[in-house]
């Protein structure tokens, strides 16, 4: 599945336009909030970010615990939500 992992959001201003974009989604819509979030299932970047070092990520429940996101994910995956 082909997902948007660019722009990476640089400012507070684009972070928040993705945020915004979630929240507009159907609730039910899984496949739409994996596309705009931007899901990889493996690290992105040459930094190699993913999930496991994210702010949002609970390691022990696997979860992401961002609002707009709220989904089950894996420690190697990534999203352009990323937040350290
Ligand atoms: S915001 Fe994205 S990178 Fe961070 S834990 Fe959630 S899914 Fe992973």
């Amino acid at each position: 599945m082909e997902t948007i992992t660019d722009p990476f959001p640089k400012s507070h201003a684009e972070f928040a336009e993705i945020l915004k974009e979630l929240r507009e989604l159907e609730p039910t819509d899984l496949r739409s909030k994996l596309v705009v979030a931007g899901f990889l299932d493996r690290p992105y970047g040459r930094a190699l970010m993913r999930c496991r070092e994210c702010t949002y990520y609970l390691i022990h429940k696997k979860w992401c615990d961002l609002p707009e996101v709220s989904l089950p994910v894996e420690p190697d995956w990534w999203c352009r939500l990323w937040r350290i």
